[in-house]
């Protein structure tokens, strides 16, 4: 936590335009954090419920179990893979306290109508933006402050990635953002006095060193993303392949290029035979998971659906047009 976390944080507040960032060790804790300040400062208490996408990754969700508080989930629409709005006003109780939206795939969740949820029923709004650094809506609002405070992961997958792990908190929130430099750090705020039961959630130096340099290129490498996901949109004409809905706006970073097929099985195996690398984010819904038993029970058929025929095609600031070129006519020979 010497100079260069502290530049670090500066940057990316100034990016996000929000009034603070705090460095934190991975994108996990970042989220756990928010809620652990939130309690702190008594905002949450535990025991409070938390609204949650039922298709976002198992992250979120661990988040908020860790924190003490209760995961709901809420069934997802096909359209952006996010939340069902309708769906989500339903799940309110007298003990919802909270939205957590993700915006998956690097694609804004609908934040506008999550936001006025929120306002009438008097809930925190903290964005899982994980997936989504640099993704703006149409008033140039970047993620990370579209609602009260932001978690976001450095991982080196994401669009903004460390060389190991790293992560960060934004918020407009003094308060908050004051009790969240502590408890990062063991709950000081100068050496030995401890204020608070604090974490070890330190970003590190040498991370910050890294991520300093490529938050310059972020832009940049978006936009390629972008260029990428114009090309596939347009380009890909299968129909049995379904794209990713798009405006072709600045609301999506394309962390993920997913697209959806009925028949998973025989198209993995085709684009493995092509040598067309493919993944699929994420094979099983949290609500299936072994480490969430009090949800196995559960049913929620949009997001099973979403769980058994997404594919995530090749997608890369580095891909050469000569690499999209050759995806977009494997795909549509399939
Ligand atoms: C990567 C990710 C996280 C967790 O980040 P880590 O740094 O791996 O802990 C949380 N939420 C989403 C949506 C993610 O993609």
């Amino acid at each position: 936590m010497g100079n260069n976390v502290n530049s670090f944080e500066n940057s990316f507040a100034e990016y996000c335009g929000t009034k603070h960032c705090i460095g934190v060790a991975n994108g996990l804790e970042a989220l756990r954090l928010i809620l652990e300040g939130y309690k702190t400062v008594g905002r949450l208490q535990e025991g409070d419920e938390v609204l949650v996408a039922s298709n976002t990754y198992i992250a979120t969700i661990f988040a908020i179990k860790q924190a003490g508080m209760k995961p709901v989930l809420v069934e997802a629409t096909t359209e952006i893979y996010n939340f069902d709005i309708q769906a989500l006003e339903k799940a309110i109780s007298e003990t919802t306290k909270a939205i957590m939206p993700v915006h998956l795939y690097g694609q804004l969740a609908p934040m506008e109508e999550i936001s006025k949820v929120a306002k009438k029923h008097n809930l925190l709004v903290i964005e899982d933006a994980a997936q989504a650094h640099g993704a703006k809506n149409e008033n140039g609002k970047r993620a990370g402050n579209l609602g009260d405070a932001a978690g976001f992961s450095f991982y080196p997958s994401k669009n903004l990635g460390a060389l190991g792990d790293g992560g960060a908190i934004t918020t407009n929130d003094d308060v908050l953002a004051s009790v969240l430099r502590k408890l990062r750090n063991y709950g000081t705020s100068s050496k030995y006095v401890n204020e608070l039961t604090g974490f070890n959630s330190r970003l590190d130096e040498v991370q910050a060193v890294f991520l300093n340099i490529k938050l310059s290129k972020l832009d940049s490498d978006n936009n390629r993303r972008r260029e990428i996901a114009k090309r596939y949109s347009s380009e890909i004409k299968n129909k049995k392949i379904t794209l990713p809905k798009w405006n072709g706006n600045e609301d999506h970073v394309f962390h993920l290029f997913v697209v959806r097929v009925e028949d998973r099985t025989d198209f993995m195996e085709y684009l493995k035979q092509q040598k067309v690398g493919a993944l699929i984010h994420y094979p099983t819904p949290p609500h299936r998971q072994e480490a969430l038993p009090e949800f196995n029970s559960l049913s929620f058929p949009v997001t099973e659906k979403i769980h058994n025929e997404v594919v995530s095609i090749p997608m890369s600031p580095v891909l050469t047009e000569e690499e999209v070129d050759r995806v977009i006519s494997v795909l549509n020979s399939w």
